[in-house]
């Protein structure tokens, strides 16, 4: 999942609001919206509406800011945290709309308009969190909070504020401070760049390919999805292979032709490092010196100890720790995995060692030979709709939430669904947006997303607006769409993000919703469990032609088969965690070669060569463009606390166990940023999480 862009402010984007002023009232952005459930009218939002709504926006958030500053009374909760708490609201809907459409329709306006305006929200977000006379009024309040009768939700949402100010600098003198908004202002903007960049070298490779022969064994369906990508690069009548997963895994996964193969992976894992005008390696330097510096500002030997300190992990050294402890049995099972596949290509005719970009076909040759599985016999039983409709199905079942589907919402874009989510008692809970189609334009991979979030105001709850966007294949003709496993469990994965964001409660916006980052792809995650449980096959698995469910020898063949290529799946995963936290853990500034720097880091951990991160450097948006740097691993110390939640289930025989969805609800899902988060999960569980069911589901143990 990738998290919202939030907002930041300043005193020059004053000035230049007024310039903008006349256009105000007629900006749908900056009026109420008058639709059902007040879901953004993105019929009546055009570009140009951004811009002056970003700056009446911030003008509104710092008119908010020094009201509480210059309120003559004392500061006290109410008066103080409790404004702050509430302000910003219309900056952080602009600033939804606009990021979340940045992602899903990125154009170079769009582009233009975030360069522009990410150094003023930076600066008017860096402005409040080191301005001295407020952070003066949060400190009398903290310093009091012992004595000032705060219930435990009102002192959590204190400290975390007070926190959130100290972690940015509030404490800082005042050449450190103006020294970090430099950084900060620095930073938004190589990692636009970064982004941009990608999106540019994703668009900008394209393997085209003339002869069928070329194409044995590539399915049709890809073979076809490639003859329309050629339409659309006004190459008709040939095939077209890009960097998009799409695109490229099926090619690796069954193309014959071991040379195309080759060339395909190079476009995809090339991007950024090709020595052109998208070229990632500089900015790669530029930014991990920065970290480091605000790092060492706020006390902090480097970006990672300063990252992981409001963790579960709490310092990188047991990141480390943990990670190596996946590491060592991965490794060696990644290591049979090859040697099983070689004899595989050599009994081929191969006579040739395997390279990385052989092991998609080989796996798949493997799997076929060890659990008589292909995933072309998978794929039919995986209808999008059929799909979609079994994780409404698993919702039903452990919440009671129902989904029903709107026509009257308003769309960025024709290929999203909306649905009205309501709760157990038919009250409202969410309006749910899916964006299911690959387009040009849209950032790579899935991710979860608000429009808006769950708050309260006075006594009104505001209903949250959720979104998933994916990028599975776009629908050609009158065919179904039909998933790969991998989607499948993708759409499942981000509708978990979608169930928290729907079930969020809390009168303070501080800590509703707001579990650290390496609990956060808990709620995602438990969900890709119940995506493979027969039971839950046997509903929603059912053959796009026929209608038959997928027949239980070939569920059994799924489920055995979730031993398949882990040992590669860990090593490429863990590899990116820990370049992650390589470049992060750096205590000099970097001036060295990107790519050394990325060669040292995996020789040192005994990465074999057939095997490169998940991502490399110059690709690793999660790092350098997504705000997850230093928590790559999260996903991984999440699934320590998946494995070990759905055990729950598991071992209380009834995996729709309703009493513990109800927990699992209350304390992870509604309040889960209520408290600190191992106890939330205590409460939930009744114990602390065992590393024990992640091992075992992996096969490492
Ligand atoms: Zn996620």
């Amino acid at each position: 999942m990738k998290n919202l862009i939030l907002c930041a402010l300043s005193i020059v984007v004053l000035s230049a609001c007024n310039q903008n002023g006349n256009n105000m009232t007629n900006n749908p952005l900056l009026t109420e919206f008058n639709t059902p459930f007040q879901t953004p009218p993105f019929d009546l939002i055009k570009t140009e509406h951004y811009k002056p709504a970003f700056l009446e926006a911030m003008k509104q958030h710092r008119t908010e800011i020094d009201a509480i500053i210059n309120n003559p009374q004392d500061p006290d909760f109410e008066n103080c945290i409790v404004a702050l708490d509430h302000s910003g609201t219309l900056l952080h809907s602009v600033s939804s709309i606009f990021f979340n459409l940045l992602e899903a329709e990125r154009s170079d306006e769009m582009q233009a308009i975030a360069m522009e305006m990410m150094p003023l929200l930076t600066a008017h977000s860096d402005n409040i969190l080191m301005s001295a006379p407020l952070f003066e009024k949060i400190k009398a309040v903290y310093n009091q909070r012992e004595n000032a009768g705060l219930d435990p939700l009102a002192t959590r949402t204190l400290e975390k504020l007070y926190q959130d100010f100290v972690r940015k600098g509030a404490n800082l003198t005042e050449s450190e401070k103006s020294r970090m908004m430099e950084i900060n202002t620095q930073l938004a903007t190589l990692s636009l760049q970064f982004g941009d960049n990608i999106v540019k070298e994703i668009n900008g490779f394209k393997m085209i390919v003339d002869n069928l022969d070329d194409l044995k064994g590539l399915p049709q369906e890809n073979i076809d999805a490639a003859a329309q990508d050629a339409i659309a690069a006004g190459e008709e009548g040939k095939w077209v292979f890009t960097p998009k997963k799409t695109s490229w895994i099926p090619f690796l996964q069954y193309a014959q032709n071991r040379e195309l193969r080759e060339q395909l992976y190079k476009g995809y894992h090339q991007r950024g490092d090709n020595n052109n005008d998208n070229d990632n390696k500089a900015l790669i330097q530029k930014m991990v010196s920065l970290r480091l510096e605000a790092a060492n500002l706020l006390g902090f030997p480097n970006h990672a100890a300063y990252v992981i300190d409001e963790n579960m992990a709490k310092t990188p050294e047991n990141v480390y720790a943990f990670l190596e402890r996946i590491w060592v049995p991965a490794l060696k099972v990644a290591k049979n995995e090859l040697a099983a596949m070689q004899k595989i290509a050599n009994s081929e005719g191969v006579d040739s060692p395997l390279i990385a970009s052989d092991w998609w076909y080989y796996a798949e040759k493997l799997r076929k030979q060890k659990y008589d599985l292909d995933e072309s016999e998978i794929k039919p039983y995986l209808q999008l709709e059929n799909v979609r409709d079994g994780m409404f199905y698993v919702a039903n079942k452990l919440y009671g939430i129902t989904f029903e589907k709107r026509t009257d919402i308003s769309l960025y874009h024709t290929d999203v669904e909306t649905y009205e989510v309501k709760d157990v008692d038919g009250s409202h809970l969410a309006i749910f947006y899916i964006d299911y189609a690959t387009r040009a334009g849209k950032s790579a991979g899935a991710w979860c997303t608000e429009f808006r979030s769950y708050r309260k105001e006075g006594e009104q709850e505001i209903f949250p607006l959720v979104s998933v966007v994916c990028n599975f294949p776009r629908p050609f003709g009158d065919a179904p769409v039909l998933l790969s496993w991998d989607e499948a469990t993708t759409l499942f994965h981000e509708f978990g993000h979608a169930l928290h964001g729907f079930f969020t409660r809390g009168d303070y916006r501080r800590i509703a919703g707001d579990i650290p980052r390496d609990m956060v792809e808990l709620p995602s995650q438990i969900m890709e469990n119940w995506a493979g449980e027969p039971q839950v096959l046997q509903v929603y698995a059912k053959h796009f032609q026929t209608g038959v469910v997928m027949p239980e020898a070939l569920i059994k063949k799924l489920v055995n088969s979730s031993l398949f290529n882990q040992g590669f799946m860990i090593v490429e995963y863990n590899a990116s965690s820990l370049l992650d936290l390589d470049w992060h853990t750096i205590t000099q500034p970097f001036t060295k070669d990107v790519n050394e720097f990325e060669q040292k880091a995996m020789d040192k951990k005994g990465l074999i060569k057939e095997i490169l991160p998940r991502y490399r450097s110059t690709y690793f948006s999660h790092i350098f463009d997504g705000g997850y740097s230093a928590g790559y691993y999260v996903y991984r110390w999440a699934e320590v606390l998946d494995a070990d939640a759905f055990n729950a289930f598991k071992q209380s025989g009834d995996i729709y166990n309703q009493e513990l969805a109800a927990k699992f609800r209350k304390y992870i899902l509604a309040e889960g940023g209520f408290d600190d988060p191992m106890e939330q999960y205590k409460r939930f569980r009744g114990a602390a999480p065992s590393e024990t069911p992640l091992l075992v589901k992996r096969g490492l143990q």
